[in-house]
């Protein structure tokens, strides 16, 4: 595969940036199958000429709220092509993709090293797949385990600066295997109110109590955990991003683990966000905030964001890695990380450590865009990272941004209710290592035509 920081060979062929030719509604992109029709109908004429009413029978098995909302909104937006969702990339994720043979520039990727399609993965996922195959044919704790995984666990607890690690499918797994493996009925759970969805899923399935603190806010924790003191809590976790996924802003570690040692809690945190994108060396919030790792009881984290693979690992004490491995659900009920997975991550470590300039790139394309968003005025908030939310607030704003710049060949996230609170919409812009500056250019370009267009009533 090319590497695609380089960017398609269309693209270079032509020598144009995507959307430089006219967008997405241009006289050679509109036809059925194109990404201005994909925009509109994705779902081959389902909402076509008929109600949500029409669609959803009362009793009918799709008649719940849940699915009402999503309907009314597809029948509301699809009209305007607002449909920004799930958009069919034909090339890898990066800077530079394609989506229906229109090239796009992606600000919205969790690729933060940019290292996705770089030689030396490629070359490990192939050496993986001729030794072991494609599939695991197991779960890890039955037949499902190869070297690769203990190789790879081995090597990520060094590179965390934690006793043990254990690998999971994905990082969501790995968030519920800690939680439910240590934490039941009778315990309590305190979560940062942004927590990611797979701590709080955690949790509910352990089936101990939940209370949400306020974000950051660090006497609310307390006040709270005095409160699961006297309602007679057993134990209680304290959970939280150590990279808040859809803010950018960082938990403040050293007051959790004095609060979390001051009253006999434990903490939990999900570096999912700055394991390879945050700190000096990739190692994370901890090593940013200047945080010895082994004074957090449970580090959870991806394998699908700036390590390029897909998986997720929980690390700490010996003894909780061994106990994880025998007492929790995905590793007995789930198949084992394939060993391509278990390859890539394996490399994307070494290469994490061998070649700093990603990194150094990384910080640099992060001011860059951070700055230029600032410069032109928009509201970024309390972002300290990669991740550089735009705010508009209201959800039908975000729609029609994200497909105004996918117009003008920008490809972003439009977040929104229930993966943020109702009325703050936004985009979730990301900065890779990968980005070069005329893609900010062209990025800073088309923001500044989204407001003038919306300034004009457009
Ligand atoms: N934790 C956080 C903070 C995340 O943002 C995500 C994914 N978006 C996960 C866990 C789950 O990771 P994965 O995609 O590997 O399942």
């Amino acid at each position: 595969m090319e590497r695609v920081r380089e960017g398609s060979t269309r693209m270079r062929s032509s020598g144009a940036l995507p959307g430089e030719d006219g967008g997405i509604g241009g006289a050679t992109a509109s036809g059925p199958g194109s990404l201005a029709e994909f925009t509109r109908d994705p779902f081959n004429g389902y909402f076509e000429g008929r109600s949500v009413d029409e669609i959803i029978p009362p009793g009918s098995l799709l008649d719940t709220a849940g699915v009402r909302r999503w309907f009314d909104l597809f029948s509301a937006g699809l009209p305007e092509s607002l449909y920004t969702y799930q958009l069919p990339l034909g090339l890898a994720t990066g800077p530079v993709t394609e989506v229906l043979g229109v090239p796009l520039i992606l600000f919205s990727s969790y690729s933060y090293l940019g290292l996705v399609g770089h030689p030396r993965l490629a070359a490990a996922v192939r050496e993986a797949v001729d030794r072991f195959g494609t599939s695991t044919g197991g779960v890890r704790l039955l037949t499902g385990t190869n070297e690769l995984h203990h190789a790879l666990e081995g090597e990520l607890a060094d590179f965390l600066g934690q006793e043990a690690a254990a690998t999971f499918a994905s990082g969501y797994d790995a968030n519920i295997a800690a939680i439910t493996s240590l934490f039941g009925p009778g315990d309590y759970a305190l979560l940062d109110q942004y927590a990611h969805q797979s701590i709080q899923d955690g949790v509910r399935m352990a089936g101990c109590e939940m209370r949400r603190f306020r974000h950051n806010d660090l006497e609310d924790l307390e006040r709270r955990l005095r409160q699961a003191r006297n309602r007679g809590a057993r134990r209680v976790l304290i959970a939280v991003d150590s990279v808040f996924s859809m803010d950018g802003d960082q938990a403040p570690l050293s007051d959790l683990i004095a609060v979390k040692q001051k009253h006999g809690a434990f903490l939990l945190v999900d570096e999912a966000h700055s394991i390879g994108a945050i700190g000096a060396t990739g190692r994370g919030v901890c090593e940013e905030q200047g945080i010895d790792p082994s004074t957090i009881d449970i580090l959870t984290g991806s394998l699908s964001k700036a390590i390029p693979s897909s998986g997720g690992f929980a690390a700490g004490s010996e003894g909780f890695k061994i106990y994880v491995q025998h007492g929790s659900a995905p590793y007995i009920f789930s198949a084992a990380m394939t060993p391509g997975n278990a390859a890539a991550s394996l490399e994307a470590l070494h290469i994490l450590q061998e070649e700093p300039e990603h990194m150094d790139r990384l910080r640099v394309n992060t001011a860059m865009l951070k700055n230029g968003l600032t410069r032109l005025g928009f509201e970024t908030g309390r972002s300290n990272t990669p991740i550089v939310p735009l705010y508009l607030g209201d959800e039908w704003r975000a729609y029609r941004w994200a497909r105004m710049l996918l117009e003008q060949g920008i490809f972003t996230s439009a977040v929104v209710y229930p993966a943020v609170s109702p009325g703050q919409a936004r985009l979730r812009l990301c900065a890779t290592a990968a980005h070069r500056p005329e893609h900010f250019d062209r990025l800073f370009a088309a923001l500044a035509e989204c407001r003038d267009t919306e300034a004009e009533g457009g």
